[in-house]
């Protein structure tokens, strides 16, 4: 029995992944089977609160060999490879939707939706979730088509979210060891020594995405007040499960590995931008200087099969921006980032530079055809003049190649600055 749910947390509290935690507990007398899928989608989403994260549980009686995959107030949590019985769907329905009622954070603007299922969505709901736009009608229609159970509140705008991390096949797949506070810590300051992240970091390569060598910053922790403590991403499960304990941190009060879609480009369309709200890649040419303005933001023109397109490099992607400061008109890149609609401009969230054109510069003005002597420029349209004989010449200035500060390869933003479904080019083998 697959359970979904989506839309329960605000900016302000909670959080959809600890939710899950509660509904494993309250669900106890079945086990999880398989991992906890924590599914990101479309980032471009206008209306989501964070991360756009949906969560997908499957329960029934175990069969087979049970592992370790978390622990919920020092109760151990099991997960089986197979089903040997599915779970009442009628009992799971009562149990989730006295959770999320419980729960949710429905008076700060989040509207929930909780779908249970013996069968999965088809799968182009998570495609078209993770990378378009969904419409909910389109999930209803679905969910009848499989008898699903489903409770919306507030709207029920989770019922998107939730149908469509319930219909993801990974493809390509990652995990994370999400740990929660106890809860009379909710709020405060969180304690965890950067230098063991930074240690974590450096000695687990399987994991990505915990600390900022550049800044000297860890990137696990949120900066909300949600019962989150840290969360470790990585490859490989049973590293991450070491590496997720080298923390030296405030005692959790629970922890939890989920299988997610985070960190895999799942969310990029091939070929050039069309429809805001979305993310691509695709290849173009730097059609101008790149410029600075207001606030650090860079920003290009390039050239698509599309026509012209506005790209950006924001303030917070700090170094980032120094490769896109020496980009120059002519070089071939692949881009990869997020369409805005107003103003209409891509949001750079990695670069592959895959030829650099030559960059010249004027080093002094053309000699005299006629005597050999030096000219001097007679103005915008009036080429030069010889300073000797006085005969004019269209001759272009001499210029010399000037060494690219750039070089033909792969860049990205540093780790505080990606999107939870950007594939880091760690995990690109690069
Ligand atoms: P989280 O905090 O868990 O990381 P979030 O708070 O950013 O996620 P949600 O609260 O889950 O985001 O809100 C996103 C809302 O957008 C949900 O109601 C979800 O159903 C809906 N949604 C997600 N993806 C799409 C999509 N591609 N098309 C339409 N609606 C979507």
């Amino acid at each position: 029995m697959f359970v979904a749910l989506d839309d329960t947390d605000s900016l302000e509290s909670m959080c959809t992944t600890y939710l899950a935690t509660e509904l494993i507990k309250a669900l106890g007398v079945y086990d999880l089977i398989g991992l906890p899928r924590l599914v990101r989608l479309n980032p471009a989403v206008p209306w989501k609160t964070r991360g756009n994260g949906a969560l997908c549980l499957r329960l029934g009686i175990g069969r087979g060999e049970p592992t370790m995959v978390g622990e919920l107030d020092d109760m151990p949590v099991y997960s089986y490879g197979r089903t040997a019985e599915e779970a009442d769907p009628e009992f799971v329905l009562t149990v989730a939707e006295d959770v999320i009622s419980r729960l949710a954070r429905t008076e700060e603007g989040a509207s929930p939706g909780l779908v249970i299922s013996a069968e999965k969505p088809a799968q182009r709901f998570y495609w078209q979730a993770v990378r378009g736009i969904v419409e909910k009608t389109d999930v209803l229609q679905e969910l009848q088509r499989l008898g699903a159970d489903l409770v919306g509140w507030e709207g029920g705008r989770g019922l998107i979210g939730a149908t469509a991390a319930m219909a993801w096949r990974p493809r390509d797949r990652t995990y994370e060891i999400i740990t929660y506070r106890a809860r009379e810590r909710w709020g405060t300051p969180r304690e965890i020594d950067p230098l063991s992240v930074r240690a974590m970091d450096l000695e687990r390569p399987s994991t990505f995405n915990s600390f900022d060598h550049g800044t000297g910053r860890m990137a696990i922790a949120p900066h909300t007040p949600c019962p989150v403590l840290f969360g470790v991403r990585g490859d490989d499960p049973r590293e991450l499960m070491a590496a997720a304990f080298s923390i030296r941190s405030e005692p959790p009060a629970r922890w939890l590995m989920f299988l997610s879609n985070q960190g895999t480009d799942d969310h990029l369309i091939k070929g050039a931008p069309g429809s805001p709200d979305r993310s691509y890649v695709f290849l173009g040419t730097v059609a101008t200087v790149p410029r600075t303005i207001a606030g650090g933001h860079v920003l290009f023109q390039v050239t698509t099969s599309h026509g012209p397109l506005e790209c950006a490099a924001y303030e917070p992607t700090k170094g980032f921006r120094d490769v896109v400061r020496g980009l120059r008109p002519g070089d071939r890149l692949r881009l990869f980032g997020e369409l805005r609609a107003e103003p209409r401009t891509l949001n750079l969230e990695k670069l592959q530079v895959i030829a650099t054109a030559p960059e010249r510069r004027k080093v002094a003005n053309p000699r005299c055809p006629v005597c050999g002597g030096a000219t001097k420029s007679m103005g915008a349209a009036g080429g030069h003049r010889c300073k000797r004989c006085g005969a004019r010449t269209s001759d272009p200035p001499v210029t010399a190649e000037v060494p690219r500060t750039v070089a033909p390869g792969w860049y990205e933003p540093p780790v505080c600055a990606r999107r939870h479904l950007s594939k880091p080019l760690k995990r690109m083998g690069l």
